[in-house]
């Protein structure tokens, strides 16, 4: 009988250190698989993006050549009010873009260029290999600011105010007099010059080298036409406030079909007034008013 009490309390101390020995195996399992589970947690995150790098603006003189100064004033022009645009409400412009010559409107047809359908395509696709291989320049670097007299106003995205601020700004808002001239910001192929397009007014859309396109909107005149070449710096526009436009300014876009870009970090060059710069490539954002 005693015999078997001391076999009893022996088997209890075992199992007593059996489990113990149970307890620490699933203590030691628990961290190591917490530890797994950490570890894998800190592979997937996102590395950290690395700093962006300064950017580098070449500040050269002054541009426009003063050669390019001269505005080709049209001989003749379209009749100010056409179907579907008569109506101030709808397209709040006065058309005033050039009457082509006869030889310029069949050149222009026979590569498709100047009509409202051409207009809305480019807003949509990207510009016909033919009409970037008539621009007939190798693309340049950068482009001109348009307006040696205009000032940053509004910038590409959501930039707008209620009620539109949902819509994104697809281009920068360059607050001018009416009047003031407006440049090709690089060599170009007039692919539209004429108010078609609700709410761009007098709008001028140029093909360039690289295969973009520049959209120029809200002109009080626009002076050139649909298949002419145009060069980087030339007087092609005036600023004005024709179609939906609160205010003088000059909506420019700069897209590929349906992606548009922000201009500001690739306009290079200084404009002067009074001989002081007032605006100089991406600098220009926020430092004028
Ligand atoms: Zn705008």
């Amino acid at each position: 009988m005693k015999l078997e009490l001391q076999d009893l309390v022996k088997k209890a101390r075992q199992s007593r250190r059996e489990l113990r020995g149970v307890v620490v195996a699933l203590l030691v399992l628990g961290c190591s698989a917490h530890l797994a589970f950490a570890h894998s947690t800190i592979n997937v995150l996102p590395s950290p993006a690395p700093a962006p790098a300064p950017r580098v603006v070449a500040i050269t003189k002054s541009e426009p050549d003063a050669a390019l100064r001269t505005v080709h004033l049209p001989g003749a022009w379209m009749p100010p009010s056409r179907r579907g645009c008569v109506r101030t409400a709808r397209c709040n412009a006065t058309r005033r873009v050039p009457q082509p010559s006869r030889k310029d409107a069949e050149f222009a047809a026979s590569l498709g260029l100047g009509d409202d359908h051409t207009a809305r395509t480019l807003l949509e696709e990207p510009p016909r290999a033919e009409w970037v291989a008539a621009v007939g320049s190798t693309p340049v670097a950068g482009m001109l600011w348009p307006v040696a007299e205009g000032h940053f106003g509004r910038g590409v995205g959501r930039t707008r105010q209620r009620p539109l601020s949902r819509i994104p700004h697809e281009g920068i808002d360059i607050a001018a007099p009416v009047g003031a001239d407006i440049h090709a910001v690089n060599d170009g192929l007039v692919a539209y010059s004429d108010n078609g397009i609700h709410g761009y007014g007098n709008l001028v859309i140029l093909v360039h080298a690289d295969g973009t396109t520049t959209h120029y909107a809200h002109c009080s005149a626009t002076f050139v036409v649909a298949g002419q070449r145009v060069r980087r710096g030339e007087i092609i526009a005036q600023v004005g406030a024709t179609g939906l436009a609160r205010g003088a300014h000059l909506h420019f876009e700069w897209r590929r079909g349906p992606s548009y870009r922000d201009p500001m970090p690739f306009f290079v060059g200084a404009v002067l007034r009074d001989r002081t710069v007032v605006a100089v490539g991406p600098a220009i954002v926020g430092a004028v008013d």
